[in-house]
This record gives structure tokens, C-alpha cells and sequence, in this order.
């Protein structure tokens, strides 16, 4: 095996998966991870399709059923309460032959963290600083300080990637904002006193939330805007303002959520956007997952295809006995072309994801009843099956 040693920056969902097969596979990787400690916070994710058999393939499904929120339902409810439509969650359960599941993206981080090889060298609180790669190695200089040669760099450093920034060039460039921000975080000792994800909207801006067995309940916000926002990234603060500024009136119970926004350990902002690459490598650097084709919260698949992005191309890098240059090739040729249809569904789907007036809102509302008719759900949980997306069995 050629190109043994490889530097992963990001040790969120596509990091940890792509390290735990490379090393099954005998390379050597190491992950560089910016947070002081393994990131927790996100809200809940469907998790089904093809990241389930990649999953099954890691052996950690068994796992990751203990951890299944496992909804009753999923409920719209109005400014009283009063439930104006749902879909229960076990038919779709049902639908994908029990292949599916609710996880929070923390708990699916944490687990594939968990199964990772104890071998693996993971550096906390660091960061690549400056790269540059000849034929032969790519040299890293960490924020830290040291510098180290690797035969291969990988990007799975999320929506705001630095290795793309350094190789490819700003963010701005591959960005496509889709007019949507979103929140999320933990609201410790309260809960909603039911198992169902209940969603309740009004014009522009929809709120949901759950509750787990442990008197915790997450929160998911998302309210439309139509440019990008001015604020820095890690300006915690100043997200919570435009937050509250967003939901603040809104009824239902958006109070005492936002009261409690002060007290959260994993507070969440961003906005919602997708990355649009024409070519995920260059040279001895490739991207995977948000990195590289982020696809959105909209397409409810952003951290299963990190997943299967990540088994694709550890794949190829086997096949091809560590030849990079032909495995990034095999790896856009077999994953691109069906990322950027998932990409293209999502960017459809924006449209109407949020409704911007009541009325838009009583017509999603009566949509959603229909869905709860075997063969609409039947029709749009088609979707999540992945069709159209092989995976080899390397
Ligand atoms: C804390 C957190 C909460 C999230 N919550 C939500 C959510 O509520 N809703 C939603 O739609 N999506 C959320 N996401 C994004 C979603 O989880 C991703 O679409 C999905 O996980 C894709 O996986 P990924 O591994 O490509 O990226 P991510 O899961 O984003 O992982 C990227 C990893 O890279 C690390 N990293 C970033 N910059 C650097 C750097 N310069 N050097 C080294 N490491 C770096 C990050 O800390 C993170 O651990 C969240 C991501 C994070 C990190």
C-alpha cells in the first residue's frame, strides 16, 4: 500500500468514518480536530438509506439503536397546542423495513468515535495553519506551532472548511446560501411531557422540539432571510440576539424556549447552505463530506452522505493500493453525480420548506395530512431509500 500516511482535519462524522476504514484498510491516519474535545450539540437527524448500510457495515448499528430518539410522531401543532396534522413515525419505521432511525448527530459522532481503532493518533485543540504538498508529501504547519509531512491530506472539516480555504480558495466561491438560518440546543430539566417532535410555525419561521428520557429537550429553529447575515462565526452572542430577534412574539412555546438560551452548553447557528464543488481534490488533498459537497439540513442527509462519502473513498484508496491520484477520480466518478442530485432536491425542497404566509402554511399543513395516508408516505419516504447509489463492497 502506497501513501500510508494520512491527515484527516475534522474529527466530525465524515472524519471519524473516513479514519475508522482507512485504518481497517492499513493505512495509517491521523485526525486533527479543532474543538478541545469531541463536539457535542446538533439536533436530531433521519438516519436511513445508504449511511444505514454503511453502518451496517462498520458493525455499529446495535449501537446506534440505543441511542434511537424513536418519535411516536411527527406533529404540527398550532399556536394552542392543538395538533393540525402528523405522521407516525413507526410507519416510516415500517416503510424502510425497520432500517431507520432518529439520531442526534452527537450521539452518531460519539459512536463512530467510540468504534474507531484505539491506535488511532487524534490531536484536539489544533489546527492546520499553512499547506503545501510537491509530488512526494504534503508539508502541514499546525496552529500550534510543529510542522509534519504526510503522504496525503484529507478536508472533512465541515461547512466552514479551512483546508478547502487554504487549497481551493474562500468559501464565498463554492457557497450557495439557500435563504434559511438555523438554530439548535439543549434545554436542560424541561420538557414537553410527551415523546412526539412537535412543529409549529408561523410566518417565515417554523420551531420544533422533543423531549428525551432523561428531562432534556432539544430545540430545532429555522426562519427564512433573504441575504446572508453579517456576523462572525463564533459570535455566540450575537446569534442569540438575531435569534431573539427572529422569534421573539411568536407564540406557541417560543418564551420560555428562548428564555432558556442563555444556559445551553451546545448552542448552534448557521446558515443554510450547501457547498458546490467542481472537483473535490487537488493533488494529494481531497474533501469529504460538509467539506466538500455539504447538501444542507434540506436534504436531511447532510451527516449519513458525510458517512457514505467517507466508506467511497477509503474504498478507493484501497482498491487503488494507495494510489491517490486514481482513487480521487474513481471517488468523484462513483459519489458526484449523485450528490449533486441530492444537492439539486434540497435547493427545490427551499422553496417551500419554511411557509412564508398563513395561507401557505393551512396548505403544508393539509400536504402533510395526506402524507399520513399509506400511499403518500409510501411516496415520500421513497426518497431517503438512495436509490440510484451502488455501494461496493470493498
Ligand atoms: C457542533 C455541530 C453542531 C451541528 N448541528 C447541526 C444542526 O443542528 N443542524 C444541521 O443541519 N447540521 C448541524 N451540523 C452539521 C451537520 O452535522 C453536518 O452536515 C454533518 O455532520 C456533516 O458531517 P461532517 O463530518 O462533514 O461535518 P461536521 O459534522 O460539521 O464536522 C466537522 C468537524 O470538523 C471540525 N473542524 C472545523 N474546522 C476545523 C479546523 N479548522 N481544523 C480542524 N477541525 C475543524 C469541527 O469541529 C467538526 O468536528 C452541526 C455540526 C457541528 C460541528
Amino acid at each position: 500500500m502506497n501513501n500510508k500516511n494520512i491527515l484527516i482535519s475534522g474529527a466530525g462524522i465524515a472524519g471519524t468514518a473516513l479514519a475508522f476504514w482507512l485504518k481497517r484498510y492499513g493505512f495509517h491516519p491521523t485526525i486533527i480536530e479543532i474543538a478541545p474535545k469531541l463536539r457535542e450539540g446538533g439536533y436530531a437527524i433521519d438516519f436511513m438509506g445508504a449511511g444505514y448500510d454503511v453502518a451496517v457495515k462498520m458493525g455499529i448499528v446495535d449501537e446506534l439503536k440505543k441511542v434511537d430518539i424513536n418519535f411516536s410522531k411527527v406533529a404540527l401543532v398550532d399556536k394552542n397546542d392543538r395538533e393540525q396534522g402528523s405522521i407516525n413515525y413507526q410507519k416510516i419505521k415500517k416503510f424502510m423495513n425497520g432500517r431507520a432511525m432518529t439520531l442526534l448527530r452527537s450521539d452518531l459522532a460519539k459512536t463512530i468515535y467510540t468504534a474507531l481503532d484505539k491506535d488511532i493518533e487524534i490531536i484536539f485543540d489544533n489546527t492546520i495553519e499553512k499547506i503545501e504538498q510537491n509530488d512526494k508529501e504534503v508539508r502541514v504547519s499546525f496552529k500550534q506551532g510543529s510542522s509534519r509531512s504526510f503522504d496525503l491530506v484529507i478536508g472533512a472539516d465541515g461547512l466552514h472548511s479551512m483546508v478547502r480555504k487554504l487549497i481551493f480558495g474562500d468559501e464565498s466561491k463554492f457557497e450557495k446560501y439557500l435563504g434559511y438560518y438555523t438554530s439548535s440546543y439543549t434545554i436542560k430539566n424541561f420538557s414537553t411531557g410527551n415523546s412526539e417532535f412537535a412543529m409549529y410555525n408561523f410566518p417565515c419561521r417554523q420551531v420544533a422540539v422533543y423531549s428525551n428520557k432523561n428531562n432534556a429537550t432539544t430545540t430545532f429553529f429555522i426562519f427564512s432571510f433573504p441575504e446572508k447575515l453579517t456576523y462572525a462565526h463564533h459570535d455566540t452572542e450575537k446569534q442569540k440576539q438575531i435569534l431573539r430577534e427572529q422569534f421573539t412574539g411568536g407564540g406557541w412555546k417560543c418564551t420560555p424556549l428562548l428564555n432558556a438560551l442563555d444556559n445551553t452548553a451546545d448552542f448552534y447557528f448557521d446558515s443554510v447552505s450547501q457547498i458546490k464543488m467542481d472537483r473535490w481534490y487537488n493533488g494529494r488533498i481531497a474533501l469529504v463530506g460538509d467539506a466538500g459537497y455539504c447538501p444542507s439540513l434540506l436534504s436531511g442527509k447532510g451527516s449519513t452522505l458525510a458517512m457514505v462519502g467517507a466508506y467511497i473513498l477509503a474504498g478507493e484508496l484501497k482498491e487503488a493500493n494507495g494510489d491517490y491520484q486514481q482513487a480521487f477520480v474513481q471517488y468523484e466518478k462513483l459519489f458526484k453525480p449523485f450528490m449533486e442530485k441530492k444537492q439539486q432536491s434540497a435547493q427545490s425542497f427551499a422553496k417551500s420548506f419554511v411557509p412564508k404566509s398563513y395561507f401557505g402554511i393551512g396548505l403544508r399543513n393539509f400536504v402533510f395530512k395526506l402524507m399520513s395516508v399509506s400511499v403518500f408516505s409510501k411516496l415520500f419516504i421513497a426518497q431517503f431509500r438512495d436509490k440510484g447509489l451502488q455501494l461496493k463492497n470493498y
